[in-house]
């Protein structure tokens, strides 16, 4: 049946309902109660029609309090219906709800900020980054207009120039931040910023890398190249000066070496896809080798001792033996003849601990904060006259970084330096024996 007829035929039913009372009426009682009587029945159906919509007007009014009942003839169909309207109406607000909520929590977890604006920049949403990055509070900000809020002249010129391709680059104190403005739904515009502080120290430092290392080479390839002029230039050179120039050239051409391949080993220690590759580190040996290597550097300038009384380690012992031996060449290259230098391996109640002291000429408070940094030395002349890089200490801290180990550094001006590198507990290798 059509839903036009399932309508309609009750209805017609109703009405063929008051005829026949009115005809019975009029039969029995005469036409006068007929008509009577098919009005009073007529007058009833109406009041009961009335009697629905008044419910349906209240239902309406406040649906989460008042109940329709079942109804009576075609209103059974439309409570009905309205029940089912209701219900898939909650449940489409319950899906929006909890879509809304998944979608906020997604923002939040941007590491981006997000501002969402209507098309006069009043505030309408950001999320916790944004709040962040642009000195914004959600709570207490909302409803207000952004160009009241990021005062930032740049920022406002931004937005009066209505040049949105280019994204905006904003330093703010402490951070620089790559903002772009996305008109979005005709009505809104999304600010998203994006913080590339991190990204540029990075750049400033490879850039200082590069220029470092250039300027360090540049200094002894002038000196080989001068004095291969020189020899192409003056080909009766006697023959002490010809010695002469081929010691200083293989100087200069060992130095270039050293730069080399320190660069080599710090590059490949800062890589994060070069893990420490862990392994049993017999101490005593390590030690005694690198004593050996101080002993030979220094030609017997200086008294070098080592006492071995800390238990073996987890970790890789070309590394460690790298950061070790840089202290110790220091010791060597910054203690005056007839000095001392004293290598310790103990065990404390931290963990395992590496000191290495002299009793050389000192550094002063205000360098040793900067001493790990690439290429920083107190003396440059005195750290090239002893074949120095400049990227020893580099090199030591991030050994000591991939060993989750820390330096500490002690000195005193014409005393002499103490080294310390504290190993934390869990380095300690197992007891096999
Ligand atoms: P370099 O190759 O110049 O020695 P490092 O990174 O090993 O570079 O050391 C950085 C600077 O720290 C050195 O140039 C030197 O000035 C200072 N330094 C390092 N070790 C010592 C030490 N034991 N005594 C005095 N100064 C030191």
């Amino acid at each position: 049946m059509s839903p036009r007829a399932i309508f309609w035929i009750p209805v017609a039913v109703r009405f063929a309902l008051i005829v026949a009372v009115g005809l019975v009426g009029w039969y029995v009682f005469g036409a006068l109660a007929g008509a009577l009587l098919a009005l009073a029945v007529l007058t009833l159906m109406v009041l009961v029609q009335l009697g629905y919509m008044y419910q349906l007007s209240n239902w309406l009014d406040n649906p989460d309090d008042v109940r329709l009942d079942d109804g009576w003839g075609s209103w059974t169909d439309i409570f009905a219906k309205l029940y089912k309207l209701r219900r898939e109406e909650q449940k489409n607000r319950n899906e929006l709800a909890e879509w809304l909520s998944r979608f906020r929590q997604a923002m939040s977890q941007l590491p981006d900020g997000v501002v969402i604006m209507d098309d006069v920049l009043f505030l309408e949403w950001c999320n916790p980054v944004a709040e962040e990055h642009l000195g914004l509070s959600l709570r207490k900000d909302k409803g207000m207009r952004v160009t009241n809020l990021i005062r930032s002249p740049e920022f406002i010129d931004y937005i009066i120039l209505g040049r949105y391709e280019e994204p905006l680059t904003l330093n703010t104190g402490d951070r620089k931040l790559v903002l772009r403005l996305i008109p979005f739904e005709n009505r809104r515009q999304i600010l998203v910023s994006h913080d590339v502080t991190e990204f540029e120290r990075l750049d400033d430092m490879r850039r200082d890398f590069i220029a470092n290392a250039s300027h360090e080479l540049r200094t002894p390839l002038t000196v080989i190249n001068g004095f291969l002029e020189i020899a192409a230039s003056e080909p009766n050179l006697d023959e002490a000066t010809r010695q002469q120039h081929l010691r200083l050239m293989t100087e200069q051409g060992r130095r270039m070496q050293n730069l080399v391949e320190d660069m080599l080993v710090l590059t490949r220690l800062e890589s994060i896809d070069f893990p420490v590759r862990e392994e049993v580190v017999d101490m005593h040996w390590l030690i005694e080798q690198i004593e050996e290597e101080g002993r030979a550097l220094s030609s017997g300038r200086h008294r070098i001792t080592a006492a071995v009384n800390g238990p073996d380690l987890r970790g890789n012992a070309d590394e460690l033996r790298s950061a070790i031996g840089n202290l110790v060449s220091n010791a060597v290259r910054y203690t005056p003849e007839g000095g001392t230098i004293a290598i310790e391996w103990t065990n404390t109640k931290a963990g395992p601990r590496c000191v290495v002291a002299d009793s050389g000429i000192g550094i002063r408070p205000e360098h040793i904060t900067r001493l790990t940094e690439r290429f920083y030395r107190v003396d440059k002349s005195r750290s090239r006259e002893t074949q120095g890089t400049g990227l020893g200490l580099a090199i030591v801290k991030h050994v000591l970084m991939r060993h989750q180990a820390q330096l500490e550094i002690e000195s005193d001006i014409g005393k002499g330096s103490r080294f310390i590198i504290q190993f934390p507990r869990s380095a300690v290798a197992p007891d096999v024996g």
